[in-house]
């Protein structure tokens, strides 16, 4: 009998043991730096000479894998055989293809600690948001292979007399996953996992800055036992292999984490039926946010700061759900800034394998070079008041960076900076909060600091955003508990890890008979 859901623990630093334990699985890391990975296809190990090289981004130097690269051929070889994976799969018993999930949970789970390790190195997470990645990534198993239980059986329609109607879901075909480097772990395990666990086959295209945690994700799914072409791994570049495969007349649907730009770009790609082609993809999106902490006067001000602090650094603002924006009601907004700014100048920033800094690097130098020209212009459109260095010397750190008294209206409240950075804001009173707050073309996450209850139920009316969060930061959504997924540009809403997103994964298929 399958226990109910309850979602991984996060594991307690302070505790002598667990810090050993995190220390062994860096140990572990380091003995594999610098390892070949090469493509699976159908099972089969291909080594190609050109490569993609994942390095610490807090440690330019340090290389930690060298990752085959698919090309067009490849890809090709890899859509046969996924294709060809499909006509078994789909038959596979829904029980069957959830315990391979179950299996492979606990096998992550036994090798946590190393997985964690690998991510504050391939990633550069801190060790508390690394185990949050790890934490998640056996959330996403363990709740998607409960959820695909539930719905085995289809859903109860009506029957009239002397009939009898059926509602079941059957799988769609052929999955490309494309996943982000920013939860590398858990985003990339949960979108290819939610395909596969409904039936489907996938191609998995990593973010090519992360992609050796995914090939250590594939092996412990063949440990768990999933069939070969099931799961294929074909890293690449986005211009070459992942057009390709979304263009492909035999890709059923796509599953995308990224930014807005690509994600649009996916879109409309997608709506065109090629030639060949005998149904419309569907396209599942997960794009990017302007995340909002609203601060009302009637609030917990010490809250308030450390919740826009911690939303806002938290490995280094590199969340869709980061908060970039703090709109504060004007009557606290000083008392707010000023303790966000002490706050903000003690945070510690430095190599994440040293667990006493609570901020590593942003991940390459594209990024850090976005990022520092956003502080520029937020310089000219605000004050700095705290923060505001970059230094790309071994690794990319950028400081976390304060800017206050801005317009709602310019660009650093505007457009995601993807790093750590918050615009501060001053609202004439709570109304205009919202309004300031909703006065974006993305709809993610928000939080509002409030002991006002009227203002409170104001806000879960009008505040539009997917996720909205009372009296906490806007980050750190838990699966199966906040299902999570925005509106507008942030999105299809498709709510990872929520009731209806393997739904997004299969098709109703009716059934009448009359007797
Ligand atoms: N689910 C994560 C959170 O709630 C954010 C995911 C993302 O950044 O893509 O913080």
């Amino acid at each position: 009998m399958v226990q109910p859901y309850k979602h991984e623990p996060f594991t307690d630093f302070s505790v002598e043991s667990n810090k050993e334990s995190y220390l062994q699985g860096l140990n572990k890391v380091e003995g594999y730096l610098g390892k070949d990975y090469d493509l699976i296809i159908g099972g089969e190990r291909i080594s190609t000479d050109d490569k993609i090289v994942s390095v610490n981004p807090a440690d330019k130097e340090e290389v930690i894998g060298r990752v085959s690269k698919a090309d067009r051929e490849l890809a090709e070889k890899a859509m046969q055989a996924a294709d060809e994976a499909f006509k078994t799969w789909k038959k596979t018993k829904p029980e069957v293809r959830a315990d391979v999930l179950f299996r492979a949970a606990a096998i992550i789970r036994r090798r946590k600690d190393e997985f964690s390790a690998l991510l504050t190195k391939e990633a550069g997470k801190p060790w508390n948001e690394a185990d949050a990645d790890t934490a998640e990534a056996i959330d996403f198993l363990e709740f998607y292979a409960r959820q695909m239980l539930k719905l085995k059986d289809g859903i109860p329609v009506q029957s009239r007399p002397g009939e009898y109607n059926r509602f079941n879901y059957i799988p769609l075909g052929i999955g490309i996953i494309i996943s982000p480097w920013n939860f590398p772990f858990a985003i990339m395990a949960g979108t290819a996992v939610a395909a596969i666990v409904t039936g489907n086959t996938v191609l998995l295209k990593p973010a090519s800055t992360t992609p050796v945690v995914a090939a250590k994700f594939v092996e412990v799914m063949e440990e768990a036992g999933l069939p070969n072409g099931v799961l294929n791994y074909v890293p690449g570049n986005g211009a070459e292999v992942g057009d390709y495969l979304v263009d492909h007349p035999r890709t059923r649907f796509i599953s995308f984490t990224g930014s807005r730009d690509v994600g649009v770009r996916i879109y409309e790609r997608a709506s065109k039926v090629n030639e060949g082609q005998i149904w419309l993809k569907r396209v599942i999106a997960e794009m990017g946010g302007k995340d909002t902490i609203v601060v009302d006067k009637e609030a917990d001000l010490e809250l308030a700061a450390q919740s826009i602090v911690k939303s806002a650094f938290g490995f280094s603002g590199q969340k869709c759900s980061a908060c970039s924006r703090a709109v504060i009601v004007e009557d606290v907004y000083d008392q707010v800034l000023q303790r966000a700014i002490e706050l903000t100048k003690d945070l510690t920033i430095g190599n994440p394998v040293d667990p006493s800094n609570f901020m590593g690097p942003v991940i390459d130098n594209n990024a850090f070079k976005k990022i520092m020209e956003y502080i520029e212009i937020g310089k000219e459109e605000g004050r700095l008041a705290a923060g505001g260095e970059g230094d790309n010397s071994k690794g990319f750190f950028v400081q976390p960076t304060i800017i206050a008294d801005v317009d709602p209206k310019s660009r650093v409240m505007q457009e995601e900076i993807f790093g750590p950075v918050v615009a501060f804001a001053k609202a004439k009173d709570f109304d205009h909060a919202i309004e300031i707050a909703n006065n974006t073309e993305y709809g993610l996450t928000g939080a509002v600091i409030t002991n006002n209850r009227t203002n409170m139920e104001k806000a879960r009316e009008e505040f539009h955003v997917g996720n909205l969060y009372f009296n906490r930061g806007c980050t750190g959504a838990i699966v199966g508990y906040q299902p999570f997924g925005g509106f507008n540009m942030s999105g299809t809403d498709s709510k990872a890890g929520g009731p209806d997103y393997l739904a997004l994964h299969m098709q109703g298929k009716t059934t009448s008979e009359t007797y």
